[in-house]
């Protein structure tokens, strides 16, 4: 079943909705830009659907793909990071459904969306932001601006 996180939270009725065309083709454009990164979360989905995973559609303002099943389960457990619910790479949402909250889907979006914006050198700059924090005496996740502002866009899941 798709998720439908735009509709659900607008609140609007269909003949009060604004022209959809732009928002459509920053869409069309960001997943363009990140096709690179989306490349890399097919690769990875892929054993995941092979394995009687799951795709589903999310509906957003930056779409997505999430894929789960128990190969995903599997990867997340024992990412190289430490243990994880979901990652998004590119287009590509990676998750655990079972522990998947509005909050952790939200955090993802926001991911996927930054990838959107920042196409393929988005692993560098995510890199040059942990690195950043790390020259500042901080945390290199938490501390980092890409997960600050997904974990920001979280609290309006
Ligand atoms: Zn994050």
């Amino acid at each position: 079943m798709p998720f439908s996180q735009d509709q659900a939270s607008s609140g609007m009725l269909p003949e009060e909705r604004q022209p959809r065309r732009l928002p459509a083709l920053r869409a069309l454009l960001g997943i363009v830009w990140a096709a690179p990164l989306t490349l890399v979360g097919l690769l990875l989905a892929l054993p995941v659907l092979l394995g009687r995973g799951q795709l589903r559609v999310v509906r957003a303002a930056t779409p997505a793909l999430l894929v789960s099943g128990r190969v995903a389960d599997y990867l997340l457990e024992r990412h190289p990071f430490g243990a994880m619910c979901a990652m998004a790479i590119g287009h590509i949402i990676i998750a655990d459904f079972r522990s998947l909250t509005p909050q952790i889907l939200t955090h993802e979006l926001e991911h996927v969306r930054q990838g959107a914006v920042w196409g393929g050198l988005f692993p560098f700059a995510y890199c040059g932001a942990s690195l950043w924090a790390v020259l500042h005496g901080k945390d290199a996740y938490w501390n980092n601006r890409f997960e600050i502002a997904a974990r920001r866009a979280e609290r309006h899941a």
